[in-house]
C-alpha cells in the first residue's frame, strides 16, 4: 500500500517540493479477546481468544484480521474495538475445549445475519484420545447453528428477509483441516501473512500456531503443555511450541501459577494442572527462543479470584505481580504482559 510523502527535487535549476509515493510501514496488533481459563465465569472475563490484526499505517494495522479461538464473549470484546464478525478473515482453533469455542456460534450467527461472506475456519482434523473420545472441529463447525435451525430462528429471519443464506451460518464456513505434526507446517496464508501450525499436547488434536508478517511474528500457544504429562520432566512447556517460537517477537500463551499445584492443597485436579504450562517455565522458554514479548493469557487462577473454577485458591487471590515474579524467575527479562481482556501489543511500537 502506498502513501504520499514530500520530497525536494532540483528541476530546471529550481528547487521544487514534489509529492512522491512511499511505502506505508507494515504493522501488527495482537489483542487478547478473552483471558478466562476453564469452564467457569469470573468477573465478566471473556473466554480464551486472541485477535491478530495486520496492515500498515494507512489502515491502522487492520487490513487483515485473524481470530485464534473464540471463547464465551469474544463477539462482545471485538465490538469494544470496533471489529465486527463480518470483518474477520479467518478463525483458527487450538482445540475443542468449550472455553475456547463457546463464542463461535455467536460470531457466526451475527456474520450470517449481517450477510457476511464465507470465512475460512482452520483447525486440526478429527483426533481420538487415549480414552477413545474423538474431538472433531469439522463436526463442531458443521453443526454450529443447529440449535437455531431447530428453534425456527433461521427460518423466521429468512421469512422476513429471503436474501439471507438458506442453510444459516454453516453455509458461510469453509473448513480447512490439517494433521498437526511435530514440525511446523504452513496451514493458511494470504498476501504477506503466513500461518504455521505444530502439534502440541493438551487434548487430542491440540495445535499451536505462528503468524509471520513483514511487521513481526507471534506464536499462539493455546493451552499447550509438555508431552511428558507429569514430573519429573525438564519443563511444563511444549518442546514443539518452543520449536515453533524460535526467534519469534511475541508469545501468547495460557499460563498457570504453581499455587494450583497438587502439593498446595487446592484440590485442583493434577491432570488438568500438569497439561498446562507454568508461568515460570514460559519465562524460561521465552528467554531461550529470544522472544521480545510474553503475553500470559487464560490465567489459572484469574487475577483477583478466590476460587478457580470450583477450587479455592490457596493463600487467597493472586495479583499481576505474582505472575510477573514467576516469569522473571524463569529468567525472562523482555516485556511481560499479564493478560486481561483487550490487552494489546503493537509491532512496531507506536512512536
Ligand atoms: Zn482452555
Amino acid at each position: 500500500m502506498k502513501r504520499l510523502s514530500i520530497a525536494i527535487a532540483l528541476f530546471g535549476g529550481m528547487w521544487l517540493a514534489v509529492i512522491v509515493p512511499a511505502e506505508a510501514a507494515p504493522c501488527l496488533i495482537v489483542t487478547l479477546t478473552g483471558t478466562q481459563s476453564g469452564p467457569s465465569v469470573f468477573n465478566g472475563l471473556a473466554g480464551a481468544g486472541t485477535l491478530v490484526r495486520y496492515g500498515d499505517d494507512s489502515n491502522d494495522c487492520a487490513a487483515m484480521k485473524l481470530q485464534f479461538d473464540a471463547g464465551r464473549g469474544t463477539n462482545m470484546r471485538l465490538s469494544q474495538i470496533n471489529v465486527t464478525p463480518v470483518q474477520l478473515n479467518v478463525v483458527f482453533f487450538t482445540h475443542m475445549h468449550g472455553d475456547h469455542t463457546e463464542g463461535f456460534a455467536d460470531i457466526m450467527m451475527l456474520r450470517w445475519y449481517s450477510k457476511g461472506p464465507k470465512i475460512d475456519i482452520v483447525c486440526s482434523s478429527d483426533a481420538t484420545s487415549v480414552l477413545g473420545v474423538t474431538n472433531s472441529c469439522r463436526k463442531f463447525v458443521m453443526h454450529i447453528a443447529d440449535a437455531f435451525l431447530q428453534s425456527g430462528e433461521i427460518a423466521q429471519r429468512r421469512s422476513e428477509d429471503n436474501t439471507l443464506v438458506a442453510g444459516g451460518p454453516v453455509d458461510l464456513t469453509n473448513v480447512i483441516t490439517f494433521d498437526p505434526k511435530a514440525e511446523p507446517e504452513v496451514v493458511w496464508s494470504s498476501g504477506d501473512v503466513k500461518v504455521s501450525a505444530i502439534r502440541s499436547t493438551h487434548t487430542a488434536g491440540h495445535a499451536s500456531y505462528r503468524v509471520d508478517t513483514p511487521a513481526g511474528s507471534v506464536v499462539i500457544g493455546g493451552d499447550a503443555g509438555n508431552d511428558v504429562l507429569k514430573p519429573p520432566r525438564a519443563s511444563s512447556t511444549s518442546d514443539q511450541v518452543e520449536k515453533l517460537a524460535k526467534g519469534v517477537d511475541i508469545i501468547v500463551h495460557s499460563a498457570f501459577h504453581p499455587v494450583l499445584g497438587p502439593d498446595m492443597g487446592s484440590g485442583f485436579p493434577p491432570l488438568a494442572y500438569y497439561r498446562q504450562s507454568l508461568a515460570s517455565d514460559l519465562g524460561a522458554m521465552a528467554k531461550r527462543v529470544g522472544a521480545k514479548h510474553l503475553m500470559l493469557t487464560h490465567l489459572g487462577p484469574s487475577l483477583g479470584a478466590a476460587i478457580h473454577n470450583r477450587w479455592k485458591v490457596p493463600g487467597g487471590p493472586l495479583t499481576e505481580a505474582d505472575y510477573r515474579k514467576e516469569v522473571e524467575a524463569g529468567g525472562f527479562n523482555g516485556n511481560i504482559i499479564v493478560g486481561t481482556d483487550l490487552a494489546s501489543l503493537r509491532l512496531p511500537a507506536k512512536k
